[in-house]
């Protein structure tokens, strides 16, 4: 599972499976990446090994307020991943795009969706919520002792 920006300068690789995979469709997620939506899966920080290059850290204006820290290519700009300001430097969240193989990773969740382009049909099966959800009614078991491990660690 391994990812890289466009340049190639930034190499990576996933050493697990992500906790879960968000499709946010809030406003900022489009203007942040031009699109219609972000493609993001949530993984450990320490489960995300850098191969080449370092990542400049952009701080930049959320949603929430809080602001989130973007992960950058120096030389292309590519966002590779980003922390959140709820979930702390512990979580990062990939940008599936940035994959060899994004394919690998369809969203687990559709978030935000009351600001959905009205173009984009969201398949039948997936849980879609018109802004955020409680992680204890649809994650994986297996993906909520993951995440009861890192609370546990703060
Ligand atoms: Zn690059
Ligand atoms: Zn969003």
């Amino acid at each position: 599972m391994q990812g890289r920006c466009t340049c190639g300068q930034i190499k990576y690789r996933l050493t697990d499976r992500p906790l879960f995979v968000h499709c946010c469709h809030c406003r900022w997620c489009q203007r942040e990446t031009g699109t219609a939506f972000a493609l993001n899966a949530m993984i450990e920080s320490d489960r995300v090994e850098l191969l080449e290059g370092e990542p400049e850290v952009v701080n930049t204006p959320s949603n929430s307020g809080k602001g989130q820290k973007i992960a950058r290519c120096p030389t292309c700009r590519i966002a590779v991943w980003s922390n959140y300001a709820g979930g702390g430097d512990a979580v990062r969240f990939v940008r599936v795009g940035t994959l060899d193989e994004p394919d690998r990773f369809p969203p687990d969740v559709h978030i935000f969706t009351a600001s959905k382009q009205p173009w984009v049909v969201l398949p039948p099966g997936t849980p879609a919520f018109a802004e955020f959800y409680k992680a204890s009614e649809i994650w994986p078991a297996d993906s909520l002792a993951r995440r009861a491990a890192l609370l546990a660690k703060r």
